[in-house]
């Protein structure tokens, strides 16, 4: 019992160890066999790999280096956009006389930030 817990913890060290290289695929085969075999029989290294695959596989849909070029020409297109308002107010004067007033204001952006940049 002592002996395979004393096996098993170091084989957990292990994978720890080489955990990034064992999700990006990067390990040789016996020890990505090893590692995957360790893997179904140890539910602690089995819940560390599932999070980590999860926030690999987050990275590599979120945080492209870059945005898709439809995508980016959209984005800064919608940014630069015109954003006219128009509001109309009726004001009454002190003779009891009305008047419309038309103000119209202009929002343009031309300055493009990435967030977190
Ligand atoms: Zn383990």
């Amino acid at each position: 019992m002592t002996s395979e817990n004393t096996s098993r913890r170091s084989e957990c060290e292990e994978l720890l160890t080489v955990l990034y290289e064992y999700v990006d695929g990067s390990t040789d085969d016996r020890t990505r066999a090893r590692l995957q075999d360790h893997v179904d029989r140890c539910p602690s290294c089995l819940e560390h790999l599932g999070i980590e695959q999860q926030v690999r596989q987050i990275l590599r849909t979120r945080c492209t280096a870059s945005a898709p070029s439809d995508l980016r020409r959209r984005i800064v297109s919608a940014l630069r956009t015109e954003t006219t308002v128009t509001t109309v107010e009726t004001v009454r004067g002190a003779d009891g006389e009305t008047a419309q007033v038309t103000r119209r204001t202009t929002n343009r952006t031309t300055e493009v930030r990435y967030p977190g940049q």
